[in-house]
């Protein structure tokens, strides 16, 4: 492709609304455009990347023996009842009504569409296992769209769904489809690590996430270098202190103006925040949207809430909770904002992390302003209605495996698989006959790709000051040949020569031949990344050109001949 004919625009500002290197960049170097808040649209080079990566999916998805079939974005508002997600997932779900009044969602993820397809085709033992997957555009109405491609509301997706006999049959599946991932992101040329992660709206019992490693990440990951574990931040347990031996002493309320946070207690009464609770106050919905329950929280002082344990210890969706008006609350239940207790609450939830029934004489606020209690203690004061881990593994908490002190790090998200057993094919009715003529539901397993999120993520490993580094693998083009002058005939003539030759080699080449002075073309280059460089300048007349790879700082002279040599042992090696 001749770079004066391209359709490209590049900017040298950096556009307002985007904040990190990936989203900066693919705007920067004209890949992407944006059209409302969380929509975008590709242009001719970031397709071609897009496209890249769609078929190394596909590749490595039709190797492991899934069949790829093309599903609607619209799908009907009625399966989304069977399975009972048309309440559950929440405002994140985008609806819409057709002429008559009918309801329809654009599809956020496809299990219901594919067990439907799968309940009404398979009927025996026979036909499973069967691995179908698509690559697909997906909605989702996102409470915050932002960094660009990253958490966007339409997006591409990859996703499939495993359908098997028994749980065995789905180990398999998933552990061939968990290798394929680490096919997929190894030849992206992301650096990622996978692992455990909590099921969300999904569901099912088994999850991996496969998270890039970067800062910019919303993921954080847990992970421990002494052993093999490494889960989210959400899905981590965390071990309980030691239970103390302490002797219970009465309790007594204490005078402590003005002191509403953990620390301002801690540091009045002179005790270290480990021997406080801290209070989080919610209120909870109903499928209709109305208030239905409010719901207090406890944890030792020194700990975060973990909101993903609350919620699946609640058994509800994350969208059905929200932080309690604590004035409205305290009329209801008789908590006092920045004072409340478990002592005294009345009509609310009580969730009691699994930690505090060990831990003695307490401070916790006494539900009464600008006083506490001390001496709390777990069964004698107060009980829970539900005691469970709902704290925050910390970075320095013992690991929960091996108990050495654990690490964070923060990583996108790109793909995720997960093990759903029957929890659909249950719902919705999806059997098949066995060998016996029984009924038996179909085990399934879903498997999801962020495609454009990888795009994302791939951009923001790979870059400099300058703009993007793409690895060959997904790059638009792999060898961009700048012309100095190309109104000199010799420099012209030489740089097409190249171009031809590249090309009959098999190479994706980009020629710029606009009549562009040489420092915004190099400026160019650097910003769009096209991993491999030639240079036609004065050495033409000798048959001399620059050759430069995107991720070296060396240039070198070569002949023409050796530069194309070049380009195609690499292009060879790395695509
Ligand atoms: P997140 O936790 O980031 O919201 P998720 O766990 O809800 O993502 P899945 O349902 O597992 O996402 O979807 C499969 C893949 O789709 C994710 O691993 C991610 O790569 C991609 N994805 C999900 N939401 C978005 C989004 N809003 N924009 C771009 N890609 C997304
Ligand atoms: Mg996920």
């Amino acid at each position: 492709m001749k770079l004066s004919k391209m359709h490209l625009k590049t900017l040298r500002e950096v556009p307002n609304e985007a904040e990190i290197p990936s989203h900066i960049l693919l705007l920067r170097a004209g890949m992407i455009r944006k059209l409302v808040s969380g929509v975008y649209g590709f242009m001719p080079l970031g397709w071609r990347s897009v496209r890249k990566i769609e078929d190394i999916v596909r590749e490595e998805m039709d190797l492991a023996g899934g069949q790829e079939i093309h599903m609607s974005a619209i799908q009907p508002a009625e399966l989304w009842e069977e399975s009972g997600r048309w309440y559950a997932y929440g405002p994140e779900l985008w609806r819409l009504k057709d002429r008559n009044g009918r309801d329809f969602c654009l599809g956020p993820t496809h299990e219901e569409i594919f067990t439907d397809i799968v309940r009404n085709d398979i009927s025996s033992y026979r036909q499973l296992p069967v691995n179908l997957y698509q690559i697909q555009t997906k909605y989702r109405d996102e409470a915050r769209p932002r960094f660009g491609l990253m958490r966007s509301r339409e997006f591409i997706m990859k996703d499939a769904y495993s359908f098997d006999r028994d749980e065995a049959g789905l180990d398999k599946s998933y552990e061939e489809m968990y290798r394929t991932y680490e096919r997929i992101f190894t030849r992206c040329g992301l650096s990622f690590r996978a692992v455990e992660a909590d099921t969300g709206a999904i569901g099912g019992s088994n999850s991996h996430e496969f998270t890039a490693l970067s800062d910019v990440g919303e993921s954080e990951i847990a992970y421990c270098e002494k052993c093999s574990m490494a889960a989210t931040v959400e899905r981590a347990e965390c071990t309980d202190a030691p239970a103390q031996e302490e002797e219970l002493r009465p309790v007594e309320e204490v005078h402590t103006p003005g002191t509403k946070t953990i620390e301002e207690v801690a540091a009045f009464l002179g005790l270290e925040k480990r021997q406080t609770m801290k209070a989080l106050l919610f209120v909870t919905y109903d499928s209709e949207g109305k208030e239905k329950d409010y719901v207090a929280a406890f944890v030792r002082g020194d700990r975060e809430l973990n909101m993903t344990k609350l919620v699946n210890a609640l058994g509800i969706p994350e969208h059905a909770i929200e932080f309690a008006d604590e004035e409205k609350m305290g009329d209801a239940t008789g908590c006092v904002g920045g004072f409340t207790g478990p002592v005294g609450l009345h009509d609310c939830v009580i969730v009691v992390d699994s930690e505090l029934p060990g831990q003695k004489n307490l401070c916790a606020g006494a539900c009464k302003k600008d006083h506490h209690l001390i001496n709390v203690n777990y069964g004698r004061d107060y009980q829970g209605d539900i005691v469970t881990d709902i704290k925050a593994l910390a970075e320095g908490d013992p690991c929960p495996v091996c108990g050495a002190p654990v690490k964070h790090a923060r990583g996108i998200e790109v793909g995720q698989v997960f093990k759903l057993g029957t929890k659909y094919s249950q719902s919705m009715g999806a059997f098949y006959k066995d060998e016996s003529m029984k009924d038996r539901p179909i085990v399934m397993g879903c498997y999801g790709i962020g495609i454009t999120r990888t795009l994302a993520a791939v951009v923001e490993q790979c870059h400099d000051e300058n703009g993007i580094i793409w690895p060959v693998s997904v790059a638009p083009y792999h060898v961009i040949i700048t012309v100095m002058k190309p109104d000199d005939r010799i420099q012209a003539e030489l740089a097409e020569e190249i171009y031809e030759k590249l090309i009959a080699g098999g190479a994706e080449v980009l020629l710029d031949d606009r009549k562009e002075r040489p420092g915004v073309k190099f400026k160019d280059a650097d910003l769009l990344g096209i991993p491999v460089r030639i240079t036609v300048g004065r050495g033409a007349a000798d048959g001399m050109v620059e050759y430069k790879l995107r991720r070296d700082s060396e240039k070198e002279e070569l002949y023409a001949s050796d530069s194309i040599q070049r380009a195609l042992d690499i292009i060879e090696k790395e695509r």
